[in-house]
């Protein structure tokens, strides 16, 4: 549907129209000349890169979009922001102890994201989090500072253990958080065995419950921790075997995505009265690790709602140093050393999801049906006579007219008591009432009521080339918002409100939930097509769970992916490259042998060329054609 055209549209118009001010938190904008920019600040110097360049950049290497762009210095920054934030917080506060952060693997466990972390992280005694025995081989594999915890969480089985206490040994920091009464005599048995002590950390169950999507991660009913009376037989446990020197961190975790600040606060106010008095047991305590749930504003609507936050990094961090410093001081313990597991807030604004458009459906009719007269039928003649009658006063009972006159012609369709043409005519009619309503609906002062729905039903449908399953399969599978917006032409004002489907041809690879302002709306504002030329989207925050999570629905495998690093002069260079699956290479992850499948092909061409439906020479095209698609793309090629 066309919108009314404003006179003076400019990019600060866009910027603010897709909030990127907003969410982009200093590192997205809107370039005067209409581009969306990553911007990244190494000491001191800003440099900024159009998006667009990054795609025209890689087609002259030979790849193309879908293509998933890594930016290192936006990961690095994040990092920085976070131990600075903290240190910061300590600082001011006067906080006896230190922070030190861990980056939980399985929010992104790609091995470039993960050097990346232990090279940057290294300043910072910045460590990693694994929750399973793979995980536990990268952080060892990758942390080379003495300095930095890795925290074992999740279930860990004697190999695991073994692994740790011979880490611990080695002189890294590998606490065991004890997630299960069942793990502790394994560790026990392990240590004696191996003669190691190991550094024990235990997770607990927190009746503080918090709001957002993961609230079941807290409460009394969470799945994983200690409840507090097994927390006592624990140390009981502990005590009797002489090793009560080895619980050194308290751990917890509430859940990602923890929106509210006042949920934030009433779990470390918990933790550390739980923290106060294992020290009054005995226990050598060292460390608090609050886990992750630092949140990511996705809307950039600073609020309590699902998909943003009500709070800054600085008031995270300065909330946290705060309630620890002042319930321990009342009761005189030392500053524990603070942990983190932030994983979402430290990875998501590093990759950016590129696409371009293949192709638009819309609802606006291509022809106006020409008004026969009295020679119609009365139904038609109804909604001729709604459609020129439209104003601002009768609205909503145009919209039920309509309604009721197309769903009357599709009965009498049904029963075989009207033709095609005519349904046809009267169909677009629909169309034409529905837009007639919605322009005159735009300049009332007040919202008519179906408009929500009005504008669902006329928007268009942009067909992108990506798969939801593969690169953002939250959206798909929780309902998560990203903000979106395309990366060039904003001094364009876009005049078509759209939904967008991907390529796999399932109905629930669509996105029509979009963020805005305190809420979401089900379509976006975009661009009309121009003949001839690209038209690019981009998906940002995307680099916190998506990638491993995406799976190979209808076969579209890995997107291509980038990884970006801009220097000081405003040049960039792409650090790495891994091209996407190739047909051959998702053919396989589901057991098909390339050469098999090409096998069983050359016997059907070889036998169409016997029944002379084929000769020798098109075989030859044939199959060159058919070992080709094997190493191409999975998306729309060109
Ligand atoms: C998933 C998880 C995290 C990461 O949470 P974010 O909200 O992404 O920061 C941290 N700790 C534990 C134990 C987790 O399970």
């Amino acid at each position: 549907m066309n919108k009314i055209l404003h006179q003076s549209w400019s990019a600060d118009r866009s910027a603010e129209l897709y909030g990127v001010n907003d969410w982009g938190v200093g590192y997205f904008s809107v370039s005067q000349d209409g581009l969306l920019t990553v911007t990244s600040e190494n000491n001191g110097h800003k440099s900024e890169v159009p998006l667009l360049n990054i795609v025209q950049d890689i087609k002259e290497r030979g790849m193309d979009v879908p293509v998933l762009v890594r930016f290192e210095d936006l990961l690095e920054q994040q990092i920085g922001r976070l131990n600075g934030a903290f240190n910061n917080a300590i600082a001011s506060c006067g906080y006896k102890g230190k922070y030190r952060g861990v980056f939980p693997i399985k929010v992104n466990q790609q091995c470039h994201v993960i050097e990346e972390i232990a090279k940057v992280g290294a300043q910072y005694g910045h460590g990693l989090e694994a929750g399973s025995k793979p995980e536990l081989i990268i952080a060892l594999a990758h942390l080379e500072s003495r300095e930095a915890l890795i925290v074992c969480n999740g279930y860990k089985d004697q190999e695991f253990i073994d692994l740790g206490l011979h880490a611990c040994k080695m002189g890294y920091k590998c606490v065991f958080v004890i997630e299960t009464p069942t793990e502790l005599p394994i560790i026990l048995a392990r240590s004696r065995a191996l003669k190691i002590k190991p550094l024990i950390g235990v997770r607990v169950k927190l009746a503080s419950v918090v709001g957002g999507h993961w609230n079941a991660t807290s409460g009394d009913r969470s799945i994983f921790g200690l409840s507090i009376a097994q927390v006592v037989e624990m140390i009981d446990t502990l005590k009797a075997e002489d090793m009560l020197d080895c619980l050194q961190l308290l751990h917890y975790h509430l859940g990602s995505q923890i929106p509210n600040i006042r949920d934030i606060r009433a779990g470390v106010t918990e933790a550390c009265h739980v923290y106060i008095d294992l020290v009054r047991e005995g226990a050598n305590m060292q460390y608090i690790d609050l886990g992750g749930g630092l949140a990511v504003d996705y809307d950039g609507s600073k609020t309590n709602y699902v998909h943003s936050k009500n709070y800054t990094l600085d008031e995270y961090c300065t909330d946290i140093v705060d309630v620890v410093m002042n319930t321990l001081d009342l009761e005189g313990i030392d500053h524990p050393v603070i942990v983190t597991e932030s994983g979402r807030a430290t990875i998501a604004y590093s990759s950016v999801l590129l696409f371009n458009v293949l192709d638009v459906t819309n609802y606006t009719p291509s022809v106006v049906p020409e008004d026969k007269g009295e020679s119609e039928h009365q139904l038609i003649r109804n909604l001729f006579y709604t459609l020129r009658n439209v104003t601002l006063k009768n609205l909503q009972e145009c919209y039920n007219d309509a309604v009721y006159y197309r769903d009357e012609v599709r009965e009498l369709f049904k029963r075989g008591q009207f033709g095609l043409r005519s349904r046809s005519t009267a169909e677009n009619l629909f169309l034409l009432i529905m837009q007639r309503v919605l322009q005159v609906s735009d300049t009332a002062p007040r919202e008519f009521q179906e408009l929500d729905k009005l504008r669902e039903l006329l928007s268009d449908i942009y067909y992108c080339n990506f798969s939801l399953f593969q690169s953002l399969p939250d959206v798909w599978a929780i309902d998560q918002i990203f903000p979106i917006a395309p990366i060039h032409r904003l001094t364009e004002q876009p005049t078509r409100e759209a939904i967008i489907a991907d390529i796999t041809c399932d109905c629930d690879g669509k996105i029509d939930r979009f963020t805005n302002m305190h809420s979401t709306k089900t379509t976006i504002p975009l661009h009309p097509l121009v003949e001839g030329e690209e038209y690019y989207i981009g998906v940002f925050l995307v680099g916190a769970y998506q990638e491993t999570l995406g799976d190979l629905h209808n076969l579209f495998g890995d997107t291509n992916v980038v990884s970006v690093r801009m220097h000081a002069d405003g040049t960039y260079d792409f650090a790495d490259e891994i091209e996407g699956d190739s047909i051959g290479d998702v053919l396989s992850y589901v057991e098909y042998q390339p050469n098999l499948l090409k096998e069983r092909f050359r016997k059907i061409a070889e036998a169409s060329v016997r029944d002379g439906n084929i000769t020798a020479v098109e075989r030859q095209e044939i199959m060159k054609a058919f070992s080709e698609s094997m190493l191409g793309y999975t998306y729309y090629e060109k």
